[in-house]
């Protein structure tokens, strides 16, 4: 079942974000001197919101787990110096007091938080009566319920200047991404709650600063709000996500390249259209594996003819399969012309791994 979400939304004046919004700042807060050396180039060149990890949660133990408290006390420095607004993850009730005692301006649930509910009530009950802006990280799973979820429990404790923000989803399969996008779970979260502004973390979908640019364009064509960025001042040498940071002067790079789309062009057909050609990569990815799977019997075939001194090539075979594709393909509306140079290429590609078997010693 389909439930429509209601948040109860802020006045426009108060709304946590004009259009687009450009978070940047280190994944950790690592010292006071890397702090501000990130901080300074940032505000100078516009933006608004610094970022920076404190407690951080990492997959395996004995890496760096972040400064903790000593940190706040560099926000508090970049805060008076820059006048940029700091930004926070909190993980747990303890995090939330230090946050709110240091004068932390933004905070974010990380994705390993939102997946988990009660943790995320913990949160929530200990901001009760609090006037701050949470942002709420998709949890490390697909699961828009989920997302949603802990959106409502933080907003039914009366936080109503929320956003949400697109980190990308793990994947078993090893995959040009970190975090595998999946842009159909944030296309239906805006769906579902169409006023919450959407953030996109491409750092982390990225897990590499190369691929970045791409991420950040694609979620300005979708009319995402805006974009969060890791920005170190001296990335490589990063105690965490070193390969995933940018210099603030690589940032303002990526952002200057940025084509900002003409409002003019309806959202709703953006995301229609992306939700289509989602739909053609999928199907796109299926008819390789399945390409995959043919040439995999075309060797076992080629091996058999091996074993039993048969030619790869009988011809009759091949107009028989032709004959029967053809019939085939044309009552499915697709054309004589393109069904014969389609299976005339994959037969191909076939007699080539079946060659291959059988020249093999
Ligand atoms: C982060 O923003 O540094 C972070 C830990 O992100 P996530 O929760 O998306 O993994
Ligand atoms: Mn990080």
């Amino acid at each position: 079942m389909v439930v429509d979400v209601h948040l109860e939304s802020a006045p426009a004046e108060s709304q946590l974000f004009k259009k687009p919004v450009y978070i940047a700042g280190p994944c950790s807060a690592e010292t006071e001197e890397q702090v501000m050396n990130t901080a300074v180039p940032l505000a100078a060149m516009g933006i608004r919101i610094f970022r920076a990890g404190i407690w951080k949660p990492r997959t395996r133990p004995n890496s760096f787990e972040g400064v903790g408290s000593v940190g706040l006390r560099w926000l508090q420095r970049v805060k008076k110096e820059t006048g940029m607004q700091v930004a926070i993850e909190v993980a747990n009730v303890k995090h939330v007091y230090e946050a709110l005692k240091y004068g932390v301006d933004i905070l974010w649930i990380g994705a390993r938080t939102s997946a988990n509910p009660f943790a995320v009530q913990d949160i929530a009950d200990s901001l009760r009566g609090v006037d701050i802006p949470v942002m709420v990280k998709n949890p490390v799973n697909p699961d828009v319920d989920l997302w949603i979820g802990a959106i409502e429990r933080i907003n039914n404790a009366g936080i109503t200047r929320m956003a949400a923000i697109h980190r990308g989803f793990s994947s078993y399969d090893r995959t040009l991404y970190r975090n595998v996008p999946q842009w159909q779970v944030p296309i239906e979260l805006r769906r579902r709650i169409p006023q919450m502004p959407i953030i996109t973390d491409p750092s982390h979908i990225c897990g590499n600063r190369e691929l970045l640019f791409d991420i950040s364009q694609k979620a300005m064509d979708l009319n995402f709000d805006g974009l969060i960025i890791e920005t170190h001042c001296n990335p490589d040498q990063a105690l965490s996500d070193a390969s995933q940071q940018v210099t603030p002067e690589g940032l303002k790079k990526l952002l200057e390249r940025l084509v900002l789309r003409d409002p003019e062009v309806k959202e709703e057909l953006m995301l229609t259209l992306a939700a289509l050609r989602d739909q053609i990569d999928k199907m796109d990815d299926r008819i390789i594996n399945m390409l995959e799977e043919r040439m995999k019997v075309a060797e076992k075939i080629g091996a058999y003819k091996k074993l039993n001194n048969i030619t790869i090539l009988q011809t009759k075979r091949w107009d028989d399969m032709l004959k029967n594709r053809l019939q085939l393909g044309t009552r499915k509306g697709l054309s004589e012309e393109f069904i014969v140079r389609l299976f005339r290429s994959i037969h191909q590609e076939s007699i080539n791994h079946q060659t291959r078997i059988m020249n093999e010693e």
